[in-house]
């Protein structure tokens, strides 16, 4: 059976028009499911009775079911869910100034094989579907609904590369924006890639205002091919341009995400390299200091080398910032509960 959830406004049009209805039908479904929170077809009171035979017949409302749900001391939660086919992923609730943003998973396991990363330790077993990001969304909207609060934000940064899943995060991404539904607004969405170049250039066509995070990492395509493999198939000449292009298509400025591990890329010639680099963009870095997995052995730097890293770009025309972190008490870091319970 299908899943409504599945669906991006314009999908569901198209599937209300291939069952002889008005498009209309989209929206009365949108407005229940997103706006209202209703997930029971029978209780669609505008909707008649024999269309909603007809919508039982086809389309499931079911969600996500939740195995572990973590709450940190400083609001953050992470949940371990579980899937129809019992396959697991993490998603993880985070507490701004600004507001609540939720970082969600897009693929179970991911295939990238960051050297750093404990997402990888884990292959890809399958993309999420659309249904099954949203779920993410909703579970904790739901939470926040009891404290009258809401999911203002969305990273698509837990497990798995979402330019790997384009299709099923694309309708997401537009189901999440729609007026109609859940209208997170595109400037408080964001896609973080490794860098698959041509997913890059085919997303600066869809003209979406959403924010493109690169994890960088590495300034060198020597250093950056032992930290993230992707590098050998879109080394930095590549990457670098592609950034440029989005950049001009979309108007938007990109975030380079650029994780400070001890003695492996924190180094002023590192940070020399990073600032030339990515000084023909108009991009700005987001330096994260590393959460460790105790499985690869490496160390986060020192603040007073991040301090250093900050500052240098700073004072050499790059705007930087450092990137808060959550979770210290509990497995926030990416694949961290997920690898926990898997090997259990
Ligand atoms: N595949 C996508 C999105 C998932 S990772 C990507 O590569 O961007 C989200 C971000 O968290 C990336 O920048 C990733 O490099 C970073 N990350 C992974 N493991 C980390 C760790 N242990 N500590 C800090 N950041 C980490």
């Amino acid at each position: 059976m299908k899943n409504i959830f599945d669906y991006s406004y314009s999908s569901l049009e198209k599937e209300m028009i291939a069952l002889n209805q008005k498009s209309f039908r989209a929206k009365q479904i949108y407005s229940w499911i997103y706006k209202k929170g209703v997930y029971n077809f029978d209780l669609m009171s505008d909707i008649n009775k024999s269309f909603i035979e007809t919508l039982k017949e086809n389309y499931s409302t079911s969600l996500i079911d939740v195995e572990v749900m973590q709450e940190s001391k400083d609001g953050t939660v992470k949940c371990l869910f579980k899937l129809e086919d019992g396959e697991k992923v993490e998603g993880v609730l985070m507490h701004y100034v600004y507001g609540y943003s939720v970082c969600v998973s897009s693929q179970v396991g991911c295939n990238m094989s960051c050297a750093f990363c404990a997402s990888g330790l884990l292959k890809k077993k399958r993309n999420l579907k659309t249904s099954e990001m949203i779920a993410q969304v909703l579970y904790f909207d739901s939470y926040l609904k009891k404290k009258g609060k809401s999911v203002t934000h969305v990273v698509i940064m837990g497990t798995g590369e979402p330019f790997d899943n384009y299709d099923n995060v694309l309708e997401f991404v537009k189901t999440l924006n729609c007026p109609y539904g859940l209208d997170i607004g595109a400037r408080h969405i964001t896609i973080s890639t490794c860098g698959i170049v041509p997913k890059i250039l085919q997303f600066a066509d869809e003209k979406l205002q959403v924010n493109l995070a690169i994890s960088l990492h590495a300034s060198t395509n020597e250093l950056r091919n032992i930290l993230m493999p992707i590098n050998k198939t879109y080394p930095l000449e590549e990457l670098i341009p592609a950034v440029m292009e989005y950049e001009k298509k979309s108007n938007r400025q990109v975030t380079f995400e650029y994780i400070l591990i001890k003695k492996i890329n924190d180094s002023m010639v590192d940070c020399k390299n990073l600032r030339d680099l990515i000084y023909p963009t108009h991009g700005y870095v987001n330096l994260i200091p590393y959460n460790p997995v105790i499985e690869n052995g490496y160390e986060r730097s020192d603040n007073k080398i991040v301090n250093r890293f900050h500052n240098y770009l700073l004072d050499n025309g790059i705007k930087s910032t450092i990137r808060k972190e959550f979770g210290s008490d509990i497995d926030a870091a990416c694949g961290q509960l997920r690898a926990k319970h898997e090997k259990k």
